[in-house]
């Protein structure tokens, strides 16, 4: 494509003219936008679960009562089906 600045022939897709620096193809422009709004949006969930996975771990008090309850339970679970199956 050429240059609406000077002219020059400029590769497809070049970014800037070689000569003049003016910049060429708008079109790709919205494009690499969209993404950046994208990636954003991306890094905002991924940084939200992440806090909430931190807040999970280190608002259960300690995190010693926790596991072993769950323990405790799966264990009582355990323990009453295995009867069951003769
Ligand atoms: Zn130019």
């Amino acid at each position: 494509m050429n240059c609406p600045q000077c002219g020059a022939e400029n590769m497809r897709g070049a970014e800037k003219c070689w000569q003049c620096g003016t910049r060429l193809n708008a079109e790709p422009e919205p494009r690499s936008r969209n993404s950046v709004i994208v990636w954003s949006v991306m890094a905002a969930v991924a940084l939200a679960a992440i806090l909430m996975l931190f807040l999970a771990t280190s608002g259960g008090g300690g995190g010693g009562g926790a596991p072993s309850s769950i323990d405790s339970t799966a264990s009582a679970v355990a323990t009453s089906t295995a009867p069951a199956v003769k």
